[in-house]
């Protein structure tokens, strides 16, 4: 797809080989009707785990009684963001965040973290050991006023711990950006536009993301090698 250089399309390629949670059945795709079997049109069905690829993690999906993904606001998935590049560590802790030097009143951080490579390099099993966010850095998220948390894999919370980091970043009201691609896209400052389906009294649903980069801000394509 030619976008503008200015849109940088942040979301995965939906498809039945994309990388799932481990029992999940992914995405199945349904020809029902294709005009090379003689029907007048193609019509699709999907099937479809709402936590597939690039989706919203709504407070619901943890707490009894949390918002459910229709009822999350625009205000808060549309907007300034920043994307932080920590490459090295498999669980990003508060003294990564604090490292980092984020601007006051930065609303929206997106992680760039090792998981990008293995999407650059079309890495197609599930692997457990993402790097991920603790909850020691959720509860700093949350002193700092972050309205939104992106990561580029399919949890934001370490694989089968008891890190607790969704709850904490749901009580706190944080948005999740769950099973983003930023192996094209360097650190730094950008617009996020994130659309989940307008599902109703769901725990979430998969979004197409995308930035735009600030006028002043063209970044180069980053290196994407490194280790797995
Ligand atoms: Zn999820």
């Amino acid at each position: 797809m030619n976008l503008s250089s200015d849109i940088l399309d942040i979301s995965m390629p939906l498809h039945p080989g994309i990388p799932t949670w481990p029992g999940s059945d992914g995405i199945r795709i349904l020809g029902t009707k294709r005009i090379d079997e003689g029907d007048a049109v193609n019509v699709s069905r999907i099937d479809c785990d709402l936590h597939v690829g690039t989706h919203v993690d709504a407070p619901w999906h943890f707490l009894k009684n949390g918002q459910t993904v229709d009822a999350l606001s625009l205000d808060i998935l549309i907007g300034p963001a920043v994307v932080l590049e920590i490459p090295e560590v498999a669980l990003i802790t508060s003294r990564e965040l604090q490292v980092s030097n984020l601007s006051e009143g930065t609303e929206r951080v997106l992680l760039r973290t090792r998981n990008s490579v293995r999407w650059a390099r079309g890495v197609a099993e599930f692997k457990e050991d993402y790097t991920a966010l603790s909850a020691d850095a959720a509860l700093w998220l949350a002193r700092r006023r972050i309205r939104l948390i992106g990561i580029d894999y399919l949890s934001i919370q370490p694989f089968e711990k008891n890190e607790r980091t969704h709850e904490i970043l749901m009580r706190s009201n944080i948005a999740i950006l769950e099973g983003l691609d930023l192996s094209r896209v360097c650190a730094g400052r950008y617009e996020l536009i994130c659309l989940p389906l307008k599902l109703m009294a769901v725990e979430g649903a998969p979004a197409r993301a995308i930035l735009r980069r600030c006028p002043d801000k063209r970044e180069p394509t980053p290196d994407i090698g490194g280790a797995i």
